[in-house]
């Protein structure tokens, strides 16, 4: 088993990372050309006038104790877009390199890689496998080209999760070839454990986390990658060099503290509570043919006819997300979990339709 980083870029592995000003916080800065006065009504404890710290240690400290993983196998960056993206230009090179999606899925990983000029190659999921790939399925769509599989799981929008055994088997039968990316950000509606607990054993395997659905702080911005420490090392040395805003920051170790999480968690399990009950509700609508079962916080609905659906919650001023272009879900809508009189509206608003 060799090193991950013999799948990165090599252009990237000797690259020299721009020098960002020395992070002294006892001293005076007069190093960094900033302002020497806060701007009107800053109130924020670091200065706004000032840059922050570049991968802020006690974040990350707070980070990786919520996952339980080690500090130097994480990376925090502004929500899971970035680190999808720093993945893709940091093992990917233009015109050469590829990825490996499992649609119908999140549409950030095809995006990231176009941007970056990478081969996008699918693997079609369908509703009669429950959406869930078999790992045979997956190896043998793998090319030489594909640096990196990614795995959404619970995955947007279907909302079902992959068999651990599965993933596992991926990023054995994959090492030395492709980094296996697992995208947990829903996960914590799952009350399932993190693959991130064998991420020691299994240096390809990468998972991602995100605080903007569990944790309310979609604003925030703020996204963890886990990863072999190499990995963490390449991503520090190509995201930009201060990512993570000083009011992030400050919003984010607040909300880490334990008080905050009791009432985090508490939330997480009443919007569960509040799926069942809407799923159940739904499956009594006429214009509704399926609910499909979902570990997130959303859920995937096949309408009799999904434009009428669509269009009867807006007029109600309920938007929710048209995702019939993608393979296989032309007559379903995703809805959100709301909050319980929302939820109401949108049942009455399909129930009149
Ligand atoms: N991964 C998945 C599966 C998502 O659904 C989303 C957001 N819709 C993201 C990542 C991006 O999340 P973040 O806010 O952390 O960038």
């Amino acid at each position: 088993m060799s090193s991950p980083l013999i799948l990165a870029r090599p252009d990237l592995l000797d690259l020299e990372p721009y020098q960002h000003a020395a992070w002294e916080p006892a001293l005076v800065r007069l190093h960094a050309n900033e302002n020497p006065w806060r701007p009107p009504g800053d109130n924020s404890a670091a200065g706004l006038n000032r840059y922050p710290e570049p991968q802020p240690a006690r974040l990350i400290e707070r980070l990786a104790a919520l996952y339980e993983v080690g500090l130097e196998r994480l990376l925090v960056g502004r929500g899971s877009d970035e680190a999808i993206d720093l993945l893709v230009r940091g093992f990917c090179r233009a015109g050469r390199d590829g990825v490996l999606v499992l649609p119908p899925t999140f549409g950030m990983y095809k995006v990231a890689a176009r941007i970056q000029g990478a081969n996008v190659h699918e693997l079609v999921l369908t509703a009669a496998q429950g959406f869930a790939p078999t790992a045979q399925a997956v190896l043998a769509r793998w090319r030489a080209d594909i640096k990196l599989v990614f795995l959404c799981s619970p995955n947007n929008p279907t909302g079902n999760m992959y068999e651990e055994e599965i993933v596992l088997e991926l990023a054995r039968k994959l090492v030395d070839k492709a980094l296996v990316v697992v995208d947990e950000a829903y996960l914590e509606f799952a009350h399932r454990p993190s693959l991130s607990r064998y991420q020691a054993g299994l240096p390809n395997l990468v998972v991602l986390r995100t605080l903007s659905k569990a944790f309310a702080l979609a604003g925030a911005r703020c996204g963890s990658v886990i990863a072999d420490p190499e990995i963490i090392g390449l991503l520090r040395r190509i995201i930009s060099p201060y990512a993570i805003p000083s009011a992030t920051i400050e919003i984010v170790e607040h909300a880490l503290s334990p008080p905050q999480l009791i009432q985090a968690r508490a939330r997480v399990e009443a919007l569960i509570v509040e799926r069942e009950r809407l799923a159940r509700a739904l499956t009594t609508i006429g214009s509704v043919r399926r609910v499909y079962p979902s570990k997130a916080n959303f859920l995937l609905v096949e309408f009799t006819n999904a434009r009428r659906a669509f269009e009867a919650s807006r007029a109600a001023g309920l938007l929710v997300r048209d995702v019939s272009s993608q393979p296989g879900l032309e007559a379903c809508l995703r809805i959100s979990i709301g909050l319980p009189e929302q939820n109401d509206r949108l049942l009455k608003a399909l129930e009149q339709a």
